[in-house]
């Protein structure tokens, strides 16, 4: 199907263009962006004026549960959420049962994805075999596969001897790796983050340090083996101070961080609210700052959702045995745009972190709307306001601290490999 793009305004930061353009796309791809461009006998035209027209956003962290735990999400429901929220292509993270650390697993991800016809689902490996931290994975196998990067995530690989052997391996098959960073000595039994809230409310905490300490050690290591390592949702001002310092000194680090770490503290625990749990947990002020900071400065290159999909029956239990996360496909494009009116950043820098920069991470050649790439564009309306409800949300799972929340800014149009996969 070919479609042609009128009159929105397009933000490409690939090319450094933020201007009123027509957008022609033609078998799957990028065709020409320019001004007043013809209708060709046969497109659709799509009227975009007062409309940001961008790359399609690439969200590089997402946990499908499929296979598995398909009753918290499925590959096709996780999909249905992507394209929601304006996303184009997503990473899924590798804990699934079983998990993602050979090429079956990473096979059926990606067939059931086609066969769904949404957006692009890019599985991640396993970093160590069943992501036991026992033993590497077949990085070489999973790459073949498809796999886009390998990754424990949901734990840390606690062996700095293994992480430094999964460096080297995975520098010499080039395959990125994702660190989950956190020192399980120092999280013991912690649920929240360890300060004056989790005090006052009797519940055990989580130093920053524990964060602090194990990124310190990932970027130590990238920096000895010389290869590059990406560490997923940072939340501390410690770990983003690290990773700064690191990148001055040229070490290959790169790192994401998720909306609810630049946009809630830990005061939304209070009430015991489950929705507000998630691993690592909610920080204070000077961590939300440091994390803007961080995004502003390009400290951080990135901005995922670490969408964790649980069960109702998961989420409405005490506060101490509740599941670790929080959905956020659907919820993270108006929660980042909130960046941009409140001038942490550019929208051309905003679709930076969101679509540019993690397609460069993974290697994906997206994230871009230079003639002749995929053509994965999301449209997006940034002045519409609406309230975050449960049985509108495409997610199987609810678990989000945003339920009755309003939000300003939505995609009305995803659009992936030339086809409009989602219009609202
Ligand atoms: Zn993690």
């Amino acid at each position: 199907m070919n479609l042609l793009i009128k009159n929105g305004r397009v933000i490409d930061p690939s090319q450094g263009v933020d201007e009123v353009l027509d957008l022609l796309v033609e078998g799957g791809l990028i065709k020409e962006t320019g001004k007043n461009l013809s209708a060709p006998s046969g497109v659709e035209v799509l009227d975009a004026a007062g409309k940001y027209v961008v790359p399609g956003l690439i969200d590089m962290h997402v946990h499908l549960r499929d296979p598995g735990l398909e009753y918290k999400e499925d590959i096709v429901s996780g999909s249905q959420a992507a394209v929601a929220g304006g996303f184009t292509s997503i990473a899924c993270m590798p804990n699934t049962q079983p998990v993602i650390d050979n090429k079956t697993v990473a096979g059926y991800i990606i067939s059931k994805a086609k066969e769904a016809g949404l957006c692009n689902v890019f599985p991640v490996g396993s970093l160590t075999a069943g992501s036991k931290g026992e033993f590497l994975a077949e990085m070489g196998e999973l790459k073949e596969a498809g796999c886009v990067a390998v990754s424990d995530d949901g734990k840390p690989v606690c062996n700095a001897e293994m992480m430094r052997r999964a460096l080297e391996y995975a520098r010499g098959m080039d395959i990125p790796v994702i660190t989950h960073a956190e020192e399980l000595a120092l999280v013991g039994a912690g649920v929240m983050n360890e300060g004056f809230t989790s005090t006052e409310l009797g519940l055990k905490g989580i130093p920053r340090v524990a964060e602090d300490i194990a990124v310190a050690r990932d970027v130590m290591l990238a920096e000895y083996t010389n290869s590059p390592v990406h560490i997923a949702h940072v939340s501390t001002k410690g770990a983003v101070r690290i990773i700064r310092n690191a990148k001055l000194s040229g070490v290959r680090v790169t790192c994401e961080t998720a909306p609810h770490y630049f946009t809630l503290t830990d005061d939304a625990v209070r009430g015991y609210n489950t929705n507000a749990k998630m691993n690592p947990p909610l920080r204070e002020a000077d961590d939300v700052a440091a994390i803007r900071e961080g995004l502003q400065d390009g400290t951080i290159d990135a901005i995922a959702t670490d969408h964790a999909p649980h069960h109702n029956d998961e989420k409405d239990v005490e506060f101490n045995v509740a599941m670790n996360g929080i959905i956020g496909l659907e919820t993270s494009l108006p929660l980042s745009l909130a960046l941009v009116e409140q001038g942490v950043l550019s929208i051309s820098q905003l679709m930076d972190r969101m679509s540019f920069r993690p397609s460069h991470i993974l290697n994906l050649g997206r994230g871009t709307l230079k003639t002749g790439a995929p053509a994965d564009i999301t449209v997006i309306d940034p002045s519409v306001e609406w309230v975050v409800e449960a049985d509108k949300l495409a997610s199987k799972s609810k678990n989000s601290p945003w339920l009755g929340t309003k939000m300003k800014g939505v995609a009305v149009a995803t659009i992936v490999g030339g086809t409009i996969v989602f219009k609202r």
